[in-house]
């Protein structure tokens, strides 16, 4: 899954990047989960049963990767999903031309393979209750379900369609029903997502509205590529007002916006051009401005900034006894990786707290061959992974990004300046 979806945070830090360009970590893990076969498995262990069992709420990345380091430490594992499937985003949101659910199938099957029990169609309502029914330690990881609203008049039309319930239903197979001209507004890699599959189902005409200019936006500059060679408008600087609804059509009343002063997220502030109003036409209008939590008064957790749950930063352990919590209900929406990071430090201190020593980290393959750093390293940049011929990739879902050959993966690699090996020396 992080093969094709991470947003690779690690190649901002990779050293390679000051030279000429980062080393593709993400392509080159995608190829090693692919043509590594089980060799990876061969080492992982599994501990002896403890008899103690661990509740865990949501089946994302962080309750998924909980689960699975804590049924290694030999506990006895029950996911609790309130949807029909498991899997959070990685199968309600993340479209299946950037994570086929194959992938996402394999991994989860792996992970109830350990013996973990996934109880979809379960929405948990009370933590108490899971103790009441003998789990020792709850992990909470719930992540961030709603949509975060604009707050304008018309947005309570019908054709003003909930972003996530809109995922949620073309990736579940569900029958969706859109115009020929959608607006999407927001600039984060949601919007881009939303914009894309509205394509993928025959919309001619997806406009996205965002506030700041295009280099602004959150979604990344490979997204932001692909969006427009599928032939998906950016409209930048630009805010809706309002929407009215007439005739059958939206008219979306929008503003122009100008690059203020730099905010507080380093950013120009858009600041309205007065007299600059216009009106766009839309069959619907998905806005993707943001999600929040919405979790039950019964779970008696206390909330933290952005109202999302307060934890012990190094712990994730709430205020109430043998509660712990992580993932996008912690950090407010964020990422695969980070959920993932919070799923491995769930797991550490549930042990802990259960008794154990919270040693998760193992060694699943050992060096191979000599290797030496590279004496003077030669400007080259990353080979392009191939993709999706254009004409076939509006015809489905198929995925587009086809990753590196053998070829381009030992020509990637041979890129690395093996830092590791430096610091060592
Ligand atoms: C459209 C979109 C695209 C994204 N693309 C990327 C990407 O490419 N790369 C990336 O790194 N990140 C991406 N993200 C962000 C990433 O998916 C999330 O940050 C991550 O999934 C959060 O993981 P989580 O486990 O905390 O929560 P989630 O993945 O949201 O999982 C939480 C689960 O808990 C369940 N649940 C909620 N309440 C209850 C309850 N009371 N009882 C039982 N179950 C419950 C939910 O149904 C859900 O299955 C994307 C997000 C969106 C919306
Ligand atoms: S070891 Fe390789 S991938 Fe890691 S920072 Fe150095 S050059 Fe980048």
């Amino acid at each position: 899954v992080c093969g094709l979806v991470c947003f690779h945070p690690c190649e901002t830090r990779c050293r390679r990047g000051q030279l000429d360009e980062a080393i593709a970590i993400r392509e080159l893990k995608r190829y090693a989960a692919e043509h590594g076969g089980n060799l990876w498995k061969k080492r992982a262990v599994t501990a002896p049963a403890t008899g103690k069992k661990v509740a865990v709420v949501g089946s994302g990345p962080a309750g998924l990767t909980a689960a699975y380091y804590l049924a290694k430490l030999g506990h006895s594992l029950t996911v609790f999903e309130s949807q029909s499937e498991p899997g959070g985003m990685l199968r309600m949101a993340i479209p299946e031309y950037r994570l086929p659910r194959d992938v996402l199938e394999a991994e989860i099957k792996y992970i109830e393979d350990l013996g973990v029990e996934i109880n979809t169609n379960t929405e948990i309502h009370y933590v108490e209750s899971l103790f009441q029914q003998g789990y020792e330690a709850v992990f909470v990881a719930i992540g961030a379900q709603h949509d975060v609203k604009m707050g304008i008049d018309g947005e309570e039309s019908h054709k003003f369609i909930d972003r996530l319930a809109f995922l949620r239903d073309v990736n579940m197979g569900r029958e969706v029903s859109l115009g020929g001209r959608v607006a999407v507004i927001g600039g984060g890699h949601a919007a881009i997502d939303v914009a894309r599959t509205a394509r993928r189902l025959g919309c001619k005409e997806v406009t996205i509205i965002y506030r700041r200019t295009r280099n602004d936006m959150p979604a990344g500059s490979e997204e932001i590529e692909e969006a427009l060679a599928e032939g998906i408008k950016i409209l930048e600087l630009t805010m809706p007002l309002k929407v009215v609804h007439e005739n059958g059509d939206l008219r979306i009343e929008c503003i122009r916006m100008k690059p203020g002063p730099i905010d507080s997220s380093g950013r120009r502030k858009p600041e309205p051009l007065t007299g600059s109003e216009f009106t766009l036409v839309s069959d619907n209008v998905i806005a993707s401005i943001g999600q929040r939590l919405m979790v039950s008064d019964q779970f008696d957790l206390p909330m933290g900034r952005g109202d999302f749950i307060k934890v012990n930063r190094d712990t994730l352990a709430t205020p109430k006894k043998g509660v712990f919590a992580g993932g996008d209900a912690v950090t407010g929406p964020a990422s695969v990786i980070e959920a993932i990071s919070h799923g491995r430090q769930a797991a550490i201190s549930i042990d802990k707290y259960l008794g154990g020593n919270g040693i998760i980290d193992e060694a699943l393959s050992l060096l191979e061959g000599e290797f030496t750093p590279l004496e003077e390293a030669e400007e080259k940049r990353r080979p392009q992974a191939p993709t999706l011929p254009l004409k076939q990739r509006l015809r489905g879902f198929g995925q587009v990004e086809l990753g590196y050959n053998e070829g381009m993966a030992v020509e990637e690699a041979g890129r690395c300046l093996r830092c590791d090996l430096e610091e060592d020396n």
